[in-house]
């Protein structure tokens, strides 16, 4: 059984055609790194995946179950959730109603807010704050906490690192191995590749749309000189 397998997804905006052929499994729990070039339609992969943009054409099947025509709800309820890039923080919403918000709609087996806040004690004594008046790392470690509310099986991470000072990086890469330590599998996007690397056990290239390369980080590593093109190192 494949955690995560995609084949041949083809993604349009309006007539424009972002991913053309892309291509990757994570077949054991574990991290695959999407990397690629700014604009490379690493976002656009994510969104096509839990459909938050609808792909044109491809399969993507998640513990072996088709995910086409499901909703994004509807594939979160499976297992399968996204942070976006922008850690979708609202203004109007203090942490805890984030959290409840989350709390209220998913069935809480694994995951509820009391676990959740023992992850993140930094999130404990600011319950009332609102979720935009938090730094960056506090808004990715609520991001990261709204998704596990969901009881994840895993996790679509659009680059976490970015704007997170080098102190806060290593904090959340800290996290993100706990989580895996959970069985919960990740997909990571980043432009940071030495971060993604130190969680990832796969790798994926995306360039103009499409998959360049696949591999283990082990085969990645022996010949990053042959990637820099596609990864922009
Ligand atoms: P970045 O690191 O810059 O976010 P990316 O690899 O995530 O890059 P995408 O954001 O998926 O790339 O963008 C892929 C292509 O799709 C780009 O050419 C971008 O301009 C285009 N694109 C992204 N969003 C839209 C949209 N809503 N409408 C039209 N074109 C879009």
């Amino acid at each position: 059984m494949s955690i995560l397998n995609i084949k041949n997804l083809n993604t349009y905006y309006g007539k424009s055609h972002i991913l053309q052929g892309v291509n990757f499994n994570l077949d054991k729990p574990g991290c695959l790194a999407l990397l690629g070039r700014n604009g490379a339609g690493k976002t656009t992969t994510l969104r096509s995946i839990v459909n938050l943009t609808r792909p044109d054409s491809g399969e993507i099947n998640f513990n072996d179950l088709n995910l086409k025509d499901l909703s994004t709800y509807e594939i979160a309820e499976k297992g399968l959730t996204m942070v976006p890039e922008n850690r979708g923080m609202f203004s109007s919403l203090s942490v805890l109603e984030s959290l409840n918000i989350i709390n209220n709609n998913y069935n809480n087996s694994e995951w509820n807010i009391e676990r959740v806040l023992e992850s993140f004690p930094q999130l404990k004594t600011k319950l009332k704050n609102s979720s935009t008046s938090l730094s960056g790392g506090e808004q990715q470690m609520l991001a990261i906490s709204k998704a596990l509310l969901t009881n994840p099986k895993l996790i679509l991470l659009d680059e976490p690192t970015q704007g997170l000072a080098p102190n806060i990086v290593l904090e959340l890469i800290e996290i993100l191995r706990k989580i895996l330590s959970e069985h919960i599998s990740l997909l990571i996007v980043e432009q940071n590749v030495n971060m993604a690397l130190e969680i990832a056990t796969e790798v994926s290239i995306l360039g103009k749309g499409e998959t360049k390369w696949n591999g283990t980080k082990k085969d990645f590593k022996k010949n990053i000189a042959y990637h820099k093109e596609w990864i922009g190192i």
